[in-house]
């Protein structure tokens, strides 16, 4: 390895550029692929060391792999961790994290808001190993403090939320768990690092899907979890023996494409605010929620922890049924009928027949999730093409 091409403790936009690249021999500019399953030893003497961690090298891609350790590298820059473990999915990051601090007998403390199958992992699965759960239903901070006061190893949540966009307050949040021994856990999808970085608000890890905003076109899967070197210490003998390793081509994608985050960030912000602004202002939409409009119920709170908004915006349509929101779904033309966000393609959701169809009712009267909601993702085409395309599907033409 010759001239050192990357680069940390440098702002966000050059981390994201030039942080957690390795040139090889070979001086290439952009990042070697190493697509490889195993590592070779110079003799059975040195495997034997390798194996023994006596000496540092890359045995097999399972354990580590120089592709993942670049993204590994250049995520850690850019939220600002001693550690990072890359894994296969947003899913397994979660996993991950399950598995590296929780016991049998400890108790899990969750926003019922977060993803549905983190709520599918913890009820169903972590309960087998006598794990329990505790959900609270609302950003209230006494609700949390209430829920905190018994002891509990974890608390997790995805600020902001999805679908309803309510923001959680981190340095409050991360104050209570502190008080009561209880690590803080966000899932930061929604913002990236781009526009917040929780654990410079106290939260002891973040986990991430880089499927979303991180690979940006909706591409691969890949996910990370992220924090003190002790702690991604007691989650790497997990990957290693579980195998939720993140493809080296899946880490190479993602790694290419944190360059280019910053930028997609700040267009996402842009054209999802002008589409809010818009939608607002439309007679058949009830309410927007989006953390960039001043009507939002968490803007100041966002704004304290957030340097901006992600493109997702969730609507409500006046007076309407699931029906009414299904068919102005099927009349929009540019935007792609599917669960996903985070792509440069702008994407429409019914939550309450998809990505929500197993939360109970209960929960969903709780959180205001509505069958006249809908969820867009606004991606990187012109925005006066997606409003056009809002606006003709909303007046059902
Ligand atoms: C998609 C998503 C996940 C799961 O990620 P996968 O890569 O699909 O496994 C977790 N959390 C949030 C907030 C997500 O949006």
């Amino acid at each position: 390895m010759t001239r050192p091409a990357g680069g940390s403790g440098r702002r966000l936009g050059t981390a994201g550029v030039r942080a957690g690249t390795a040139r090889t021999g070979f001086s290439e500019h952009s990042d070697a692929l190493f697509l490889t399953s195993s590592f070779t030893f110079d003799s059975a003497e040195q495997a034997a060391r390798r194996f023994d961690n006596q000496e540092e090298g890359h045995v097999y891609s399972r354990f580590s792999n120089p592709t993942v350790d670049a993204f590994q590298r250049r995520l850690a820059a850019l939220e600002g961790a001693e550690a990072c473990l890359g894994t296969a999915s947003g899913m397994s990051a979660i996993l991950t994290c399950l598995m590296g601090v929780c016991s049998a007998g400890d108790r899990v403390v969750a926003s019922s808001q977060v993803f549905g199958a983190t709520v599918s992992l913890l009820d169903n699965f972590l309960s087998k190993f006598g794990v329990t759960v505790d959900y609270v239903h609302s950003n209230s901070p006494d609700e949390w403090e209430a829920a905190l006061g018994s002891p509990a190893v974890l608390a997790l949540v995805e600020t902001p939320s999805n679908p309803m966009m309510r923001v959680f307050d981190l340095r409050a949040l991360a104050g209570m768990c502190g008080r009561n021994g209880t690590l803080l856990a966000v899932d930061n999808c929604f913002c990236t690092p781009r526009f917040q970085r929780p654990l410079e608000h106290g939260a002891a890890l973040v986990i991430h899907s880089g499927t979303k905003y991180i690979d940006g076109q909706g591409r691969v899967l890949g996910g990370a979890v992220l924090g003190s070197r002790e702690l991604i210490g007691r989650m790497f003998p997990f990957l290693r023996a579980g195998g939720p390793a993140l493809s080296p081509f899946n880490a190479w994608v993602l790694h290419k494409s944190l360059e280019t985050l910053g930028v997609r960030m700040e267009a996402h912000q842009r054209s999802a605010l002008e589409v809010a602004r818009f939608l607002e202002g439309c007679p058949r939409v009830g309410r927007v929620l989006h953390t960039g409009l001043p009507s939002h119920p968490d803007h100041e709170v966002a704004a304290g922890q957030q340097d901006g908004h992600s493109g997702v915006i969730s609507l409500l349509l006046k007076d309407a049924g699931r029906q009414d929101a299904w068919a102005f779904i099927n009349r929009t033309r540019l935007f792609s009928i599917t669960a996903n966000f985070g792509d440069a393609r702008s994407t429409i959701t019914h939550p309450a027949s998809t990505t929500h169809l197993r939360v109970p009712e209960a929960v969903k009267r709780a959180i205001g999730l509505g069958e006249n909601l809908v969820r867009l993702s606004v991606g990187l085409e012109d925005a006066e093409d997606l409003k056009d395309d809002l606006s003709r599907a909303l007046e059902g033409g």
